[in-house]
């Protein structure tokens, strides 16, 4: 009986405490709306990021010191700038969001920065395998084209930010696969497959879905990405940087 009546406070606890507390969670909207975060999921969201900003700017700089040549300093730039530049404009548009969601339009502008920035952050983490692996006379071109694509995508977020949300994901979705298509065309490819941060970040793309349903869910989705950007950025170092019999470059 006791036991019971414990197991019954216990769900009635875990319940009010996880799916029904206004301070952990709110009521999950239709998805033509925006989810509003409660004030703690908005702090959340903004340290899961923004904790990332000091140590991106520490391993870009270790990449750069690493450098053996102009086409490594170059990538690490490159590289240490996305990664950088992901977790800034990520962590202005959730303070944005936080403090100043009332300001619809001001909110807004960081939002699409937010977006844009996811990618040239794409370009940025294929950019060392491209530059700094030995590449097919036509794949070659993939290392400016993705730069162009990440313009492409955000010229679209600037003219039709959150229209039509199936060609964006289209947009982010074809920028991910294709360089994908160009590395495993590469002579010698190892080490790609450990920088394979995309099987992470597959799994947080639940969390990605489930505001209102999972308390803290974008800030879990966040670590995911946070993890994903962890594991590409060892595979980067070690078989890109690491001078050893690991690192293979011949341009
Ligand atoms: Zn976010």
């Amino acid at each position: 009986m006791l036991g019971r009546q414990t197991a019954s406070g216990l769900y009635k606890l875990q319940t009010s405490f996880c799916f029904h507390s206004p301070r952990f969670m709110n009521r999950r909207v239709p998805s033509s709306k925006r989810y509003q975060p409660t004030e703690y999921e908005h702090a959340a969201n903004c340290a899961t990021h923004g904790l990332w900003i000091l140590p991106s700017l520490v391993g870009g700089s270790v990449l750069y010191f690493l450098s053996a040549d102009q086409w490594h300093r170059v990538a690490a730039w490159l590289y240490g700038g996305g990664l950088t530049g992901l977790f800034v404009t990520s962590t202005l548009f959730h303070t944005a969001a936080w403090k100043i969601g009332h300001l619809r339009r001001v909110e807004q502008r960081f939002h699409m920065c937010d977006r844009m920035a996811i990618y040239f952050f794409i370009a940025a983490t294929y950019s060392p395998w491209l530059m700094l692996r030995e590449l097919g006379p036509w794949a070659c071109h993939m290392r400016w084209l993705i730069w162009v694509m990440a313009c492409v995508g955000s010229m679209y977020v600037f003219f039709f930010h959150e229209r039509f949300k199936l060609l964006e994901l289209l947009g982010y979705v074809s920028m991910g696969t294709a360089p994908a298509l160009v590395i495993l065309s590469m002579v010698t490819c190892g080490g790609v497959r450990a920088g394979g941060r995309r099987g992470l970040v597959r799994g947080g793309v639940v969390f990605f879905k489930s505001d209102g349903l999972v308390p803290f869910a974008h800030a879990i989705w966040h670590l995911f990405v946070a993890a994903g950007a962890g594991v590409h950025y060892y595979a980067i170092w070690k078989y890109l940087y690491v001078p050893g019999p690991m690192l293979q470059t011949s341009r």
